[in-house]
């Protein structure tokens, strides 16, 4: 915390609730709360014996007003603290050079001037201003370039939806793909499996016709062949026979 925060916060605790300013010659009633004397006696003055704590309602004693000593050393330690922080603040807003008060601002080097600095060779050509003006300048500047990083963002943000947007349109395009390879792929499944069992049953079938037909041909050729052995076996025999009985 900063000492001059710090001294505002001290200060807050030394406040007299009354006068809500900072406690004068400090009291301390029955009920354990503080405030200034004049302050407190102006409340029990029109009252005799007892009177009501304006914080918390309580019934305190009259006569038992006590100052507070602990209460008074914290406020001038406090005021004490606070001329210092005043000074330090004047000392800071002095040219320790010309013992003046800064009034200006150099933009070329960047330094609080007094008027005689101003004045000075050092700064004469230098592109001075009113420290309250130099504010407002900076000011601006620091807008400006809120401005431009706010756009930016905007941009940002708008370029990612796109992206995200992009890569949505391509996962969907490629689900769709699989989708419809998948379908083709089944339909070619299906009519290769057509395909297939056509050929199976007619090549079945014409295993079948084929198996048939020898069977009919064994069975249509087997007299043709008895016949033919019959004639095999005479002419064999014939061929056996001595000449004359061959030709008879
Ligand atoms: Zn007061
Ligand atoms: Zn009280
Ligand atoms: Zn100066
Ligand atoms: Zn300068």
């Amino acid at each position: 915390m900063a000492s001059g925060q710090f001294v505002n916060k001290l200060q807050e605790e030394v406040i007299c609730p009354i006068c809500l300013d900072i406690l004068q010659k400090p009291v301390t009633i029955d009920c354990g709360h503080n405030f200034c004397l004049k302050c407190i006696t102006q409340i029990g003055e029109t009252s005799c014996g007892f009177f009501k704590c304006p914080l918390c309602k309580t019934s305190v004693r009259k006569n038992a007003i006590r100052f507070n000593s602990l209460l008074r050393n914290l406020v001038e330690k406090i005021q004490a603290l606070q001329a210092s922080e005043v000074q330090s603040k004047r000392k800071e807003a002095t040219c320790p050079r010309h013992q003046e008060m800064f009034h200006y601002f150099c933009e070329d080097d960047g330094k609080f001037l007094c008027f005689v600095c101003r004045e000075s060779k050092d700064h004469k050509s230098h592109n001075v201003s009113l420290i309250e003006e130099a504010a407002q300048n900076y000011q601006g500047q620091i807008q400006e370039q809120i401005q431009v990083l706010q756009q930016k963002e905007k941009e940002t943000v708008q370029v990612k939806a796109q992206g995200v947007h992009r890569v949505d349109v391509f996962t969907d395009q490629v689900e769709h793909e699989k989708q419809r390879i998948l379908t083709e792929f089944e339909l070619l499944h299906q009519v290769l499996e057509e395909e297939k069992n056509f050929l199976l049953s007619r090549i079945y079938w014409l295993g079948h016709e084929g198996t048939e037909a020898g069977k009919h041909y064994v069975a249509s050729t087997e007299p043709q062949l008895n016949d033919l052995k019959k004639l095999v076996d005479s002419l064999k025999t014939k061929q056996n026979m001595p000449p004359r009985q061959l030709l008879e």
